[in-house]
């Protein structure tokens, strides 16, 4: 989330999804291939997920909620004794109130997940206090913990932070209340929201709305495309489609990278509008621009762990060993991407989306979390100069963006491990879970420590034909399917799926074996600068209270396994080094990117 100073000076004068699953719809998808599972037909088993998840559901239950609403409370005249938030929730941040809607959001995934009333309860209070608010706006539907006047100082291309993006959070944690939570009033409070989005934006030209669309406005095409979905109201796709950026869309649609020198986690929501946009109308240009995007972001604009941007702004193609910093790999870039996979993921359901979910997840997502926070505080940015190290969030004095999307990021890690079509499913992460597929009666148990051992266990209950799609990643070699002990003849190509298909019956097991090797990621704008890999686990040179000024030179020859699963050894110009998964790098400096020799 780009901080005002910085915007304002280089934008002056120039310039959401959700795990829908298996909620009632006005209509479906067009142009979905694969679905994914509801939350809550998915378990999380113990593992570093499911202890990311806990220590969220931990804070998500302490937050006092009073504090949460003290300034929508004061921006309705209504009394507030609670007191104020820091941070980015300050009485006097211009993004205040977004904080709000993660939480309504992060409430409503882990009620759907667990099935604990607590998250409910919690989330349902929420939104009966907002409603409150929003009944007492002179502006009918209006509900901010700002004034409206940000919206015309917006609009009037005046200096304001992101108005638009702080809206989208508030609606979209209201429909995943509604979605997930089964909240109606959620769904009573939003359309009013909307309403008010589409008189505000039906005064204005084309050439006024797409000036304004210059500043940050989050995922309001996705929201509103979203919302399209479920209630068919031909009003809500034509307030989404106001949000279309024609700036960053016509390139995108062409399949030109224009997006050096852009702010980046202000387009990637764009893209997850995109193709909701392409969901909600079938209207191909849509899924064009989200792919485009998509593949031109992973190919030409990530680093090793899976993020993108350095000091939030995307560089030239291809500059990565360049762009080394304290201030790389924004999180919530790397939640929206992830986001937009699981979108893509569902339109045409190739491994290579599923191969970049679990780079991005391990590397970047699961380890941006501090593990000795019982409430599960979070990294903004991901150094990934040499001697960076992480920094994380706090209980109530920091309420960064990235702060917010972590809320949300780990109480979903249920969401994108199996999907399925027809009666097939497919396998696409190996993380410790429970899948009772609706409706089949068939539950499917994943026991792994993957990735600190290269195999998985799925055992089945119940019986039915289903053809098991599992997904072969594109870093293994000599992948192996065991049915009851018995190794079977199926093609295990990398990057992509291989099939059984049989009837089940109660009690078969089918073993995975996914090899692993030391590998390197080499970037593209300097071959001698490398990443170190182990399989799909991203290791990074652990520096203890070590500084670094240059990048270590490595030997790759003297890397050795250590006696823990996952821990190396090996000499670097700096001395011997230990090698560990970077996603439990906390609490010390590191490199990420080695300069071999
Ligand atoms: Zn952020």
């Amino acid at each position: 989330m780009a901080e005002i100073s910085r915007r304002t000076v280089l934008r002056a004068g120039a310039t959401a999804v959700t795990a829908f699953g298996a909620a009632p719809a006005h209509a479906a998808d067009i142009g979905v291939s694969a679905e994914a599972f509801p939350l809550s037909a998915v378990s999380l088993s113990p593992g570093p997920f499911q202890a990311n998840t806990a220590r969220t559901h931990s804070y998500l239950l302490f937050l006092d909620l009073d504090r949460l609403l003290h300034t929508f409370r004061l921006n309705y005249g209504l009394p507030s004794s609670a007191a104020p938030c820091g941070g980015w929730e300050s009485p006097t941040t211009e993004l205040r109130g977004h904080s709000t809607g993660h939480v309504l959001t992060a409430l409503a995934q882990a009620y759907a997940n667990t099935g604990r009333a607590e998250f409910k309860s919690r989330g349902d209070h929420l939104v009966a206090e907002l409603a409150k608010c929003q009944a007492r706006a002179s502006s009918p539907g209006y509900l901010s913990a700002f004034p409206e006047s940000f919206i015309d100082r917006v609009e009037a291309r005046q200096q304001v932070w992101a108005p638009y993006y702080t809206l989208h959070k508030i609606m979209a944690g209201l429909l995943d209340m509604h979605m997930l939570a089964g909240n109606t009033q959620a769904l009573t409070v939003l359309t009013a929201m909307a309403a008010w989005v589409k008189r505000r934006n039906d005064r204005l030209t084309l050439a006024q709305r797409q000036n304004m669309l210059d500043t940050e406005f989050g995922g309001m095409n996705e929201v509103l495309a979203n919302l399209y979905l479920l209630t068919g109201d031909p009003a809500h796709l034509a307030t989404a489609r106001y949000f279309d950026h024609a700036e960053i869309f016509d390139p995108l649609a062409a399949g030109q990278d224009r997006l050096n020198g852009y702010h980046a986690n202000t387009q990637i929501p764009k893209a997850i509008g995109a193709i909701r946009e392409y969901h909600a109308t079938g209207e191909t240009r849509y899924r064009d621009i989200a792919t485009n995007f998509w593949t031109i972001v992973t190919r030409d604009h990530t680093y090793a762990i899976g993020g993108n941007s350095n000091g939030e702004y995307f560089k030239a193609p291809g500059r990565i060993a360049s762009e080394l910093s304290d201030s790389t790999c924004e999180c919530c870039n790397s939640y929206n991407m992830l986001k937009l996979t699981r979108q893509l993921f569902r339109t045409n359901p190739q491994a290579s989306y599923a191969d970049y979910y679990e780079k991005t997840l391990y590397n970047h997502i699961l380890g941006a979390q501090n593990p000795d926070s019982a409430h599960g505080f979070h990294s903004y940015y991901i150094p990934l100069r040499p001697g960076g190290i992480k920094t994380y969030s706090n209980d109530y004095h920091n309420f960064t963006c990235c702060h917010g999307t972590g809320m949300e990021s780990n109480t979903k890690y249920a969401d994108s491990i199996y999907f399925f079509t027809g009666n097939t499913l497919y396998v696409n992460l190996f993380i410790a879970s429970e899948l009772r597929w609706p409706g089949r009666g068939i539950t499917v148990r994943q026991e792994t420590t993957y990735p600190e051992t290269p195999s998985t266990r799925l055992t089945f209950t119940g019986s039915g034909q289903i053809a098991v799609k599992v997904r072969i990643p594109s870093w293994t070699s000599g992948a192996r399917l065991r049915l009851n002990g018995t190794v079977q003849n199926v093609p295990v190509t990398p990057g992509t799926f291989a099939t059984i298909s049989r009837t089940w019956t109660g009690g078969d097991v089918l073993d995975v074996d996914l090899p692993m090797a030391l590998t390197r990621d080499v970037t593209p704008d300097d071959a001698s600068v490398q990443a170190v890999k182990y399989g799909p686990i991203v290791l990074a040179g652990a520096y203890g209270t070590t500084n670094l000024s240059t990048l270590p030179t490595l030997d790759p020859a003297s890397i050795r396994r250590a006696s823990t699963p996952l821990r190396f050894t090996a000499s670097a110009s700096t001395g011997p080094v230990n090698l560990m998964p970077f996603y439990a790098m906390h609490g010390q400096r590191y490199t990420v990117y080695w300069r071999i020799r």
